[in-house]
């Protein structure tokens, strides 16, 4: 190979050479350069990492400074709470499901007595161990055995009841446990003996109470005998010496002794019965009775007071109203009474109107409005409440004239109350009042007088009278039965408005100018011999005696009854117009409690033999008394001591009947009763024994009935009602005991 070939393969080879290494220069340049910007991007990276290397660790120093707070607050709350929970004085502990105690207060651990053992660890099993060995807890009646097991049984209970546990100082707790989260046990035991010592002389104090108020109560009953007793012999000696020759200054002086004594027995009644009330003795007892004439009963008892002062009492009892309820007869008529008698009292002119009026309820109830209104002095409207609380009167100059305790609308509130109605009243002062109560009563069984169809003949009325509320009334119950009533508010008037269509008069006793007798003359004479007259009169006695009363149909008390008025129109409706020969003269109650003002005459005269009575009765002067109440009958009278002697006498004496005085020495009246009750079982019969009590505390007419008597009065006895009760036991083949003097 030539030179310049050699030269030229050089610089061939040179020149390649020089272009790899030129291509390779440009390589090496280009990996440089992504070298350099891989370089840059990593340090870019590596900043952005440490950047966040420094966030995150900011925020770890965070944290853990927060979690340092944390700490430190729940430090202080835990510090706090365990310094409140042994500050409490009651104690406090918190048990673990298994029943491991995991702390206590103080208090918790100071029951124990300090016991060493007793400390977060302990069992609840073993707290209850050691209360018992060591005496801490007073277990009472339960052998320590029993208390613990009674105590572990709560303690299982998924809610323990609270329980309260003695110590052996006198101290209680009451043990309230709660259950928590996963089970967990948190038991409070409360100090309550503060409470319980309060509780216990609460019941010691009541006690007393009671014990007291039985005392009154039997104190009361003890006074009740006590003072009726003498006040029996005050009374009835006074009742005997007014029959007695006296002159008008001695009678004067009886009639105060007699009213006062009556006036003083009406106030020991009230006392009692408050006393009663209040010691809640005092029990209603109802049964069957006839409303009306409850009403009316009382309107009798008050009739005379209201005649005296010219008052008019109207009873308006709803006509198609029941009359017949269950209540307790005896309370209505004691609250009629007192409402009834303070409208007479506190009424000087006018009327007093009992309306009575109802609706029936659910069932046989009814409810039933009594209102009683008046004309008298009224009352003013800030006293209204007043008078209702006990011994409140209306103090006053006109007030003070009028007699009293303040103690009948108090009795009467609670006696209606207890009945479960209300009283009320209504009252304007100067012009009247308004006294009003309801009570919801079931119609009793049994059949009620129906209101009777008038015939044809009897359909035209003429109301005669001066009282217009009076004929209103009348009219309003006449119509009610189908009649075509004609209102007049004279006599004259009558006469003058009279004609032939006219069937029936009604007319009142008592008007101006031309009386009630005159006006049935009249129409007698001048009108029609023939056309019945009804005469209404407050006082039909004295009506009887009237020589003009044979013009008359029939006299009925005022203000009549709905049954009296039916049974007389039933009467005219048999007789129709027939002449007058019979006259009707009706004895409007032949109830026990009305004392009758005559002892019917007796039928047979021709009996040999007197009526026996016995009167058991251990006070003398009440002997005496009962002695000279009887002296104008016809009967044979024997007196008993005592019990005992009573039972001999009814051996020997064979009476017809017997009084019993109830309080006496040796043997009471009840056991002289049951005596004689077991003598009868052998040799039959039955005497009627008629029980005296002076007893006005409750319960005292039920133990007296069981006990075997058939009646019982209270004292101070009434002649008349005595005379009543003997002439009704008086036996068909004894002598009549007609009064030898009355
Ligand atoms: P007492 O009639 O024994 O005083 P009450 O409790 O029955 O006791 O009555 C209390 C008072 O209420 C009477 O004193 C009287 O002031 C007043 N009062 C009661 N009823 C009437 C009445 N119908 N009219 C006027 N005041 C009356």
């Amino acid at each position: 190979m030539s030179l310049a070939n050699k030269l030229a393969d050089e610089r061939r080879a040179r020149l390649g050479a020089e272009r790899l290494l030129e291509l390779k220069q440009s390589e090496l340049s280009a990996a440089n350069r992504k070298l350099g910007r891989h370089a840059l991007a990593l340090t870019r990276q590596i900043g952005e990492t440490q950047a966040e290397v420094a966030t995150v660790r900011d925020e770890n120093e965070k944290v853990k400074s927060d979690l340092t707070v944390a700490h430190e607050k729940i430090e202080i709350a835990e510090r706090r709470l365990w310094h409140s929970i042994q500050t409490i004085q009651d104690g406090f502990a918190f048990y673990d499901v298994d029943g491991t105690m995991i702390g206590a207060n103080t208090a918790y651990l100071g029951i124990f007595d300090d016991l060493e053992e007793v400390l977060p660890g302990v069992p609840y099993a073993r707290i209850l161990q050691l209360l018992t060995d060591e005496g801490i807890v007073n277990t009472e009646k339960l052998a320590p055995a029993d208390w613990r097991a009674m105590m572990t049984e709560r303690w299982k209970s998924p809610s323990p009841e609270h329980i309260v546990i003695r110590l052996w100082n006198d101290q209680y707790l009451k043990l309230i446990d709660q259950r928590g989260h996963g089970g967990d046990t948190v038991s409070l035991a409360l100090n309550i003996t503060a409470t319980v010592r309060y509780e216990a002389e609460l019941k010691a104090s009541r006690q007393k109470a009671e014990a007291a108020n039985r005392a009154k109560s039997a104190f009361l009953a003890n006074m009740s005998h006590e003072i009726r007793t003498p006040m029996n012999g005050v009374v009835g000696m006074a009742e005997l010496l007014t029959d007695s020759e006296l002159d008008e200054e001695q009678q004067l002086y009886v009639n105060t002794i007699k009213n006062s004594g009556e006036a003083l027995l009406v106030i020991i009644n009230d006392v009692l019965d408050y006393s009663k009330i209040e010691a809640e003795k005092l029990i209603l007892h109802p049964e069957p009775f006839d409303l009306e004439r409850c009403i009316h009963e009382v309107v009798m008892l008050l009739q005379p007071t209201a005649r005296d002062k010219g008052l008019d009492i109207l009873v308006d009892f709803d006509l198609f109203l029941p009359t017949r309820f269950v209540g307790d007869p005896g309370r209505m008529r004691q609250v009629l009474t007192n409402l009834v008698g303070n409208a007479i009292k506190f009424t000087s002119s006018g009327h007093v109107l009992i309306r009575v009026t109802g609706l029936q309820d659910r069932g046989d109830d009814f409810n039933i409005h009594i209102t009683i209104e008046d004309t008298g002095i009224g009352i003013p409207t800030d006293k209204v409440e007043h008078i209702f609380g006990e011994f409140n009167q209306v103090e006053d100059d006109r007030n003070r004239q009028f007699e009293g305790t303040g103690l009948g609308l108090a009795i009467s509130r609670r006696l209606i109350g207890m009945m479960g109605g209300s009283v009320w009243v209504d009252s304007e002062e100067g012009k009247g009042s308004v006294f009003g109560f309801k009570v919801t009563m079931a119609k009793a069984d049994g059949t009620e007088a129906e209101p009777p169809a008038l015939p044809d003949g009897l359909q035209r009325v003429l109301v005669v009278g001066s009282q217009s509320l009076n004929r209103t009334i009348l009219e309003k119950q006449l119509e009610q039965l189908g009649a075509t009533v004609t209102l007049c508010s004279s006599g004259v008037e009558a006469l003058e408005t009279m004609h032939d269509g006219i069937d029936l008069v009604i007319t009142e006793h008592t008007m101006p100018d031309m009386d009630g007798f005159e006006l049935a003359e009249a129409i007698r004479y001048r009108k029609s011999p023939d056309l019945p007259v009804l005469l209404l009169s407050s006082n039909p006695g004295f009506a009887q005696n009237d020589p003009a009363r044979q013009h008359l149909h029939a006299v009925l008390q005022k203000p009549v009854s709905r049954s009296e008025l039916f049974a007389r129109l039933i009467d005219l409706k048999r007789q129709n117009t027939r002449a007058p020969e019979e006259k009707i003269v009706p004895e409007p109650f032949a109830d026990d409690s009305i004392p009758a003002a005559q002892p019917e005459l007796p039928k047979q005269v021709d009996q040999p033999r007197l009526m026996r009575v016995l009167a058991a009765e251990d006070n003398k002067t009440n002997q005496l008394v009962f002695r000279k109440m009887v002296k104008a009958l016809n009967i044979e009278i024997q007196f008993a001591n005592n019990g005992i002697e009573a039972v001999e006498a009814f051996t020997e004496f064979q009476p017809d009947m017997i009084f019993m005085d109830i309080s006496m020495p040796k043997m009471d009246g009840k056991e002289a009763t049951g005596e004689i009750r077991k003598l009868e079982a052998v040799q039959g019969g039955h005497v009627p024994i008629i029980a005296l009590t002076a007893h006005a505390m409750d319960g005292d007419s039920d133990a007296i009935l069981a006990a075997g008597l058939d009646y019982y009065m209270t004292k101070p006895l009434r002649k008349a009602a005595i005379h009543d009760r003997i002439q009704k036991h008086s036996p068909d083949e004894a002598q009549p005991i007609m009064p030898l003097e009355n």
